[in-house]
């Protein structure tokens, strides 16, 4: 086992260090346990600036929290977990090393987070490029400012045309706040370069849904719909893509366009983790209850992404079914905090509570003065619904000086981000596959 006092009682492992895993991890950091965080990467990403990385206006270190060093007496393993052997009560690992290796454990939290979700479309694994990793963020970054300057040698036609068309699929907050922010970016390029007009990239938002951000409300997803339309974008509501290839996108209504850039942002399923388990699951998510423990399991909890948590603020349905939390960070982070709480209490023979939350709304960062946000419920677009935006995502950045680092980005690239590529990140690397780890 690695690094653990087999004596103890009170061995705590969590696994994956996303809202979740980190957020709990800092929950149990004291007074102490001897509390092990066993993670796939060495930061905690805060994914919803991903777009803002893309688009430069916030540096990947920025969005990245270190674990060491902020994590207090909790040990970090670096390491993917592939099986969890429920009787033994042993996780198990493949290292840096390559080689396998075990955490033994007298509770275990499981907060892997997702995966993007692949559907079984000809060329989606081996062109698109999905929105999860600052990997697939940073490509995306060097790959449009490779595509203007690439536009800026090529004469009209053809070949420009696909040079600059861009292809984002799923209309969610991903990967709206991606093609706003993208789109008037390369506008603002493209003014910038002499024979080239901002009206010359074309970019494509498909969804299948018949509504951008339907979460918005009618009225906000409306704003998010002109707000696009206005910046150039192309919105094709009720389709989706039918194959891809090197050159070229079909969609489910027979367009064809010519182009080298699919984005894939069409929702998460749960970690591959969770299938192994051989446990329950709803879409994939690990069945817990209210007080996020697996049913027949008190030691094992879940939490995020990879869990199905009843949404007790929710009333049970006709077939008697309670909705569950959808797969926010906003829950991720307060489950973390409720599942640290529980495993505290039932190591002391305490009891544990239910986790219950009140969603607080959405915040979507539309790039420039605009946003959209819903704060406990008021619906607010333009600057009002940036300054919420951006507060909200200062708050619940960890760290103060992570806090300081994103304000700083915000206020040096706030007139415009510097346009510069660094070409250190390969395309097959930022294959949705390769850049998840799986
Ligand atoms: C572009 C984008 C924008 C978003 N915007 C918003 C937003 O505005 N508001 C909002 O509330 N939510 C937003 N989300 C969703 C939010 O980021 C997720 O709901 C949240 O990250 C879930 O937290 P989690 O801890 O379950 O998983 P994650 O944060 O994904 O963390 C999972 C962790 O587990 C690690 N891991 C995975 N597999 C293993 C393994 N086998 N072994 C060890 N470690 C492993 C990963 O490396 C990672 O550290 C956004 C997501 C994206 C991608």
């Amino acid at each position: 086992m690695v690094g653990q006092d087999r004596g103890s009682a009170r061995r705590v492992v969590v696994v994956g260090s996303g809202f979740g895993g980190y957020g709990a991890a800092r929950a149990l950091r004291r007074p102490a346990l001897d509390v092990t965080l066993l993670s796939a990467t060495d930061g905690m990403l805060y994914a919803p600036l991903l777009p803002d990385v893309a688009v430069g206006a916030v540096d990947p270190r920025s969005a990245v929290v270190p674990l060491t060093g902020t994590l207090g007496d909790v040990t970090v393993v670096r390491g993917r977990a592939h099986h969890v052997d429920l009787e033994r009560r042993v996780v198990r690992f493949t290292g840096p090393d390559d080689a396998d290796h075990e955490l033994g454990y007298d509770r275990l939290l499981l907060a892997p987070g997702g995966v993007t979700r692949m559907l079984d479309i000809p060329g989606l694994a081996d062109h698109a490029i999905g929105l999860k990793t600052v990997t697939e963020a940073l490509w995306l970054r060097d790959h449009v400012l490779g595509r203007v300057e690439l536009a800026a040698v090529l004469p009209a036609g053809p070949t420009r045309t696909a040079a600059l068309t861009f292809v984002v699929v799923g209309a969610g907050y991903a990967g709206t706040e991606l093609t706003a922010q993208m789109a008037r970016l390369t506008r603002r390029l493209l003014a910038e370069r002499p024979g080239l007009d901002p009206a010359d990239a074309r970019w494509l938002l498909v969804d299948v849904a018949e509504a951008v951000m339907p979460e918005l409300g009618e009225s906000l997803g409306a704003d998010a719909l002109a707000l696009l339309r206005r910046r150039g974008v192309d919105v094709r509501l009720g389709v989706s893509i039918e194959s891809v290839t090197d050159d070229a996108v079909t969609l489910t209504d027979g367009a064809r366009l010519d182009c080298s850039t699919v984005v894939w942002c069409a929702g998460v399923t749960a970690n591959p983790l969770i299938a192994t388990l051989g446990l329950p699951t709803v879409k994939g998510r690990l069945v817990v209850d209210a007080d996020l423990r697996v049913p027949g399991h008190p030691e094992v909890y879940a939490i995020g992404d990879a869990a199905a948590v009843p949404d007790l603020t929710k009333p049970v349905d006709d077939d008697g079914h309670r909705p569950l939390c959808p797969p926010t960070a906003q829950h991720a982070t307060r489950q973390a905090t409720a599942a640290a709480r529980n495993i505290r209490a039932d190591l002391a023979g305490d009891r544990v509570t239910p986790y219950t939350h009140h969603d607080l709304g959405l915040v979507v960062d539309l790039g420039g003065p605009d946003a959209a946000a819903t704060p406990l419920g008021i619906r607010l677009k333009g600057r009002p619904a940036k300054v919420v935006t951006r507060g909200y995502h200062l708050l619940a950045m960890p760290t103060l000086r992570r806090r300081a680092r994103v304000a700083a980005d915000w206020l040096l690239t706030g007139s415009r981000p510097d346009d510069v590529s660094f070409g250190v990140v390969d395309r097959e690397e930022a294959l949705i596959a390769r850049a998840e780890g799986e």
